[in-house]
């Protein structure tokens, strides 16, 4: 799970700690990349991931529609012969550093998969039905329009999920939903609940790898753990700010 992708000179869509942390600088992008090549995976498109073809596959996704998909991850993609599903948040498009609706219509053209990361970026697990709705039929809707394409899979803003988004994303018609569970994803998995693993920016490449392998995720399991506990004690918006507040003049 990549976001904005950092590129040098260019500030990013938000300047909060919270946020960079999940902004991986380009160059490293490319060096993970060239490792999943020499590692023999193939970088795939959740579509293709879900045909369970080979065990080397890897999918990769990006959240949010930042215009560094187009300038940044698509080329190095194209470079590597890798697909990946691009989430984008509808409300969003043509806001600074977002993508615009061109832009998209562009990613798609480049046969990347164009999937839905809901409305207006609001947490799932915070809304009435009808706000629900509008995050994900609606938003669903108007990428769909713009494409000209079906928009098939949904990932989750803030990774807030639980059973009535499972439900709502359903209903709307997606065949998918990403959450932020660390899990890999095998035949057997409620394709309403894909486990998905975030990549940070400083990630060390050994680190990487093990991603890839899934040998690293039991121990990024139980650091999220905590994580999540404290997500749920202190609530979604107070838990952003603290995480600012700690984060803040580290890398
Ligand atoms: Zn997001």
């Amino acid at each position: 799970m990549y976001h904005e992708l950092e590129i040098p000179g260019r500030p990013l869509c938000h300047p909060e700690p919270g946020y960079a942390r999940y902004a991986v600088r380009e160059n490293e992008f490319r060096e993970q990349m060239q490792h999943l090549k020499i590692l023999g995976y193939q970088g795939v498109s959740v579509s293709q991931a879900l045909e369970f073809a080979a065990r080397s596959r890897v999918a990769l996704t990006f959240d949010d529609g930042c215009e560094t998909d187009l300038f940044a991850a698509a080329p190095v993609l194209r470079q590597a012969g890798f697909n990946a599903t691009f989430y984008i948040t509808a409300g969003w498009l043509g806001q600074p550093g977002q993508l615009s609706a061109e832009q998209l219509i562009e990613l798609s053209r480049q046969r990347f998969e164009i999937g839905c990361h809901g409305q207006s970026h609001a947490y799932l697990t915070d809304l009435d039905d009808r706000a629900l709705r509008r995050e994900t039929g609606d938003a669903k809707a108007s990428l769909e329009q713009i494409i000209g394409k079906p928009v098939e899979h949904f990932s989750c803003p803030g990774g807030r999920y639980n059973d009535r988004v499972a439900k709502a994303a359903r209903e709307a018609g997606f065949r998918t939903v990403a959450t932020s569970h660390i899990e890999a994803n095998s035949r057997g998995t409620d394709l309403f609940a894909l486990g998905r693993v975030a990549i940070f920016r400083g990630l060390p490449i050994k680190s990487f790898a093990g991603i890839c392998t899934a040998e690293a995720l039991p121990r990024l399991r139980a650091s999220g753990g905590i994580r999540d506990a404290a997500k749920q004690i202190l609530g979604s918006s107070l838990y952003d700010r603290v995480r600012n507040v700690l984060l803040r003049g580290r890398d």
